[in-house]
């Protein structure tokens, strides 16, 4: 086929996916913008399998069947709270994907390969490497499948990354040895677990995110050794969106992209977990009734919604979407506090209460929302904790001390879902729960927001 209509195909495409990405900037338009990225990527699909002298269909067809009968139907089961692992692995895939091809590029042109191909082909082996082996480790702590939080010294890191940068480098001089590239491979997959490891707690996102925007790199130095266009510009978009995803999340959590991999935060988390009981604080928390909470949330005139994790496990959303309008019907002003990081991925809250119908101006992002918790009459958290820990602002050897949260504390009575007193993602204890103005109402969040409902209804 003519090369001119594949790279205008390509263009085709380019146009699809910066489209689509623009498009998952809100909720109103995210899916329809998956969708239109997702055409673009079939376009720019078939316009390389057009290419001349691709290799065996035979062999595409079957790589293609086997990815998609694992893929499809690991999307659609995945549970909403598990998304993130799940994204951890299919990028760990992509990375994995670019260093087995740099490889391959490498073997086949045997110690022959002009030095523009040669570097980016090392860079993609490297990064890819790191990105495919710091991917699976990061999937096996969201997946709780290892909870070991090994302290790795940073001399040991770094002397790992110069080895792998000096092998790099003595293969672009001339070494062109295969063994020296299998070494580097494996040596750059070592410093992705290590690097990635010791990393705990709340941090993960951020190194999901980091290992995302590497895998876009390293599919754009190898779009590079094969002189694809495609490759390169659809890796940079990676690249590019996965930097300033990383960069937002950090912002949110107050923390330094440096602080997060070397800083070792959330590493004291289970010590640290569930109420302590020596060192004087009063533990008293005051337990409420479902006919209780109707009756306050029916005399209020402002009523924020607080929503966390706990409402994605319990799959509360719709629930409190239907107590939210009956609310609003009794004339009490109902917003939402949406803060960047509740819930277990970004944009968490968002896509469950989009699922629920929730108008979007009732949601409010956490700089708004701040503003207003001072004239709230009843803050009622769904099954938040960190992001509403004060602990944030006050206890300077608290793991999430330094991360912005929603200042509920303020508001004039707080009422908090949850089932117990367990803490959440970081492990730590919050005293917003034993404070003067905060009651808990116990349970699975959905069942308790029903039962205020019908004690509403009754009311
Ligand atoms: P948390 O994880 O701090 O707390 C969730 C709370 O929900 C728990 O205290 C739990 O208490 C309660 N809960 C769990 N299940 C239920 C249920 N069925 N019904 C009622 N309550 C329930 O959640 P937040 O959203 O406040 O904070 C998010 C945390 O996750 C932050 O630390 C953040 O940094 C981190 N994180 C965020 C990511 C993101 O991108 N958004 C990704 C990964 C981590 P109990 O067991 O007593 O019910």
């Amino acid at each position: 086929v003519d090369p001119d209509l594949i790279n205008a195909a390509y263009i085709v495409a380019f146009v699809l996916f910066i489209v689509g990405l623009r498009m998952l900037r809100g909720p109103r338009t995210a899916v329809t913008g998956n969708y239109v990225a997702a055409v673009g990527m079939f376009i720019a699909v078939v316009a390389t399998l057009l290419q001349d002298g691709v290799g065996d269909f035979g062999l595409i067809a079957v790589g293609l069947a086997v990815g998609t009968a694992i893929g499809i139907p690991s999307a659609r089961s995945v549970k909403m709270t598990q998304v993130p692992q799940m994204v951890a692995l299919f990028n760990g895939v992509g990375g994995g994907a670019v260093a087995l091809i740099s490889y391959a590029e490498f073997r086949e042109a045997g110690g022959d390969i002009v030095l523009e191909r040669l570097i980016p082909i090392l860079f993609a082996a490297i990064i890819g490497s790191i990105s495919f082996w710091g991917s699976n480790v990061a999937f096996a702590k969201l997946q709780e499948l290892t909870k070991a939080r090994p302290h790795i010294p940073a001399a040991v890191n770094g002397g790992l990354a110069a080895v792998v940068i000096g092998l790099a480098v003595a293969v672009a001089a001339g070494a062109e040895l295969e063994w020296l590239f299998l070494a580097i491979l494996i040596l750059a997959g070592l410093l992705g677990v290590l690097a990635v490891f010791p990393i705990g707690g709340a941090d993960m996102p951020v190194v999901i995110s980091t290992l995302n925007a590497f895998t876009g790199l390293s599919a754009a130095a190898a779009g590079m050794a094969l002189d694809n266009i495609a490759l390169i510009v659809a890796g940079m978009l990676v690249g590019a969106s996965g930097s300033i995803l990383t960069k937002q999340m950090a912002d949110a959590m107050n923390r330094s992209i440096g602080n997060v991999f070397f800083g070792g935060f959330g590493t004291g988390g289970s010590a640290s977990a569930g109420p302590a009981s020596d060192d004087g604080v009063d533990r008293t928390v005051r337990s409420t009734s479902a006919a209780d909470v109707a009756i306050q949330l029916s005399y209020a005139e402002r009523v924020v919604i607080v929503p966390g994790y706990g409402m994605a496990v319990a799959q509360a959303q719709r629930t409190v979407a239907d107590l939210a309008a009956d609310l609003e019907k009794r004339g009490v002003q109902v917003t939402y506090a949406i803060h960047p990081v509740a819930g277990r991925m970004p944009g968490h809250m968002n896509v469950l209460l989009a699922e629920a119908d929730v108008p979007y101006e009732q949601l409010k992002e956490m700089e708004e929302a701040n503003g207003e918790f001072a004239r709230t009459d009843v803050s009622l958290v769904i099954g938040a904790n960190d992001v509403t820990n004060p602990a944030a602002r006050t206890v300077a050897d608290s793991p999430i001390y330094g991360m912005p949260i929603l200042d509920v504390d303020k508001s004039r009575s707080i009422i908090v879902l949850k089932r117990s007193m367990s803490s959440g993602f970081a492990g730590i204890d919050n005293p917003l729960f034993y404070g003067e103005k905060t009651a808990l109402l116990f349970g699975d969040a959905k069942a308790s927001v029903a039962d205020v409902l019908s004690e509403m209804q009754n009311l």
